[in-house]
């Protein structure tokens, strides 16, 4: 977007907000005697996390060449989603276009803050209709890529950074597992542009609750002003710490991963009870069933449970790839129910 005022898209309020002052914002240092915050002396875990997550930050820095001052840390992704909300939303009068299927909480999180959802969908072939997006006015735009529900990374996003007037948000909760770049390196081109990403996918931390945003300095500094000041955990920012100190074992799970992603998708498409397989750039496979509600529920009665997606894309289910084991489980329920012995 040319011509952007960052200003003109904050909510007065949040512009004008001046932040709380933790203890551990007027003193930062490791060492001393810390009778500031309340805290009990006794304990190990006694002590407040970093409001500023600083060591997680100069690692995420350093492995993705992205200065500290672009990036913000969310106690996940949703974290992330509402702070958007928080700053750019003004409830009552304000309007967001997300493009469904896609993932939920964009909205659960629109109608929380008494923002209007304008829902744009995907083509039958998952791709956004630009011209209909930018048809509608709106401060904020969710792009989900590569998509949940339907896996795809989404084609034509650079026109949109370039043309929708607003806040262009990108969610890459799954692009560890996509061969393309992430549009964080377009950031400095685009100061209308929040990326998303997150711990709980690729880095194997989904119990920890450590999402990532980044974007200008300026949309990071409304977003640590803005979110609660002890917002991630210490045990979550060092295990976090932890997963990207080893860098070997997150690409060795990913690979095994997408490898998996191929198999479970050439058995799939031997399934006389598959009928169509979407092409995925993600950890998950979107398949259209014989029967999505049938097998969804003929699958729990035997302890594998996939996402039933039928609700929103017809006669299909969500399958995340699981370690072989568990997907030859999966296949072999499947084959099972294919050969009509499902009550066996
Ligand atoms: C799983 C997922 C997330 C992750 O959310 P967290 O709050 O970080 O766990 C974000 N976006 C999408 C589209 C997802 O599918």
């Amino acid at each position: 977007m040319k011509n952007f005022d960052l200003k003109a898209w904050v909510r007065p309020n949040i512009w004008a907000l001046k932040p709380y002052s933790s203890a551990r914002d007027e003193f930062s240092g490791d060492e001393g005697v810390f009778l500031d915050a309340n805290e009990n002396p006794f304990g190990r875990k006694n002590r407040y996390p970093d409001p500023h997550q600083r060591a997680l930050k100069k690692a995420l820095s350093e492995r993705n060449h992205i200065p500290v001052e672009n990036i913000f840390i969310g106690n996940g992704s949703d974290e992330v989603i509402d702070l958007v909300y928080r700053i750019f939303c003004e409830p009552a009068k304000d309007r967001v276009i997300i493009c469904p299927p896609t993932y939920g909480m964009y909205e659960v999180s629109a109608n929380i803050h008494n923002v209007e959802v304008v829902r744009v969908p995907l083509t039958d072939s998952f791709e956004m209709n630009i011209d209909e997006i930018l048809a509608h006015p709106a401060q904020c735009l969710f792009v989900c890529s590569p998509n949940n529900p339907s896996g795809n990374r989404l084609q034509n996003v650079e026109r949109l950074l370039e043309e929708f007037q607003g806040i262009v948000i990108v969610d890459e909760a799954y692009i560890d597992f996509c061969a393309e770049r992430s549009f964080t390196e377009l950031l400095p081109q685009y100061p209308n542009l929040i990326v998303m990403q997150t711990f709980s996918k690729a880095w194997a931390l989904a119990s920890a609750r450590v999402g990532i945003a980044y974007a200008s300095a300026e949309i990071i500094a409304l977003m640590d002003k803005t979110k609660p000041p002890y917002n991630v955990s210490r045990f979550n920012q060092e295990e976090a710490l932890k997963a990207l100190s080893k860098p070997e074992k997150h690409a060795y799970r990913v690979a095994t991963i997408l490898r998996e992603r191929a198999l479970l998708e050439k058995e799939l498409q031997r399934l006389p009870v598959v009928k169509h397989i979407y092409p995925s750039d993600a950890n998950f496979l979107l398949v259209e069933v014989t029967d999505a509600d049938a097998i969804y529920h003929y699958l729990v009665s035997q302890k594998v449970i996939v996402r039933n997606r039928h609700s929103v894309v017809r006669n299909c289910i969500r399958i995340t790839v699981g370690t072989a084991e568990e997907n030859k489980i999966l296949l072999q329920a499947l084959r099972d129910y294919g050969n009509g012995n499902e009550n066996l």
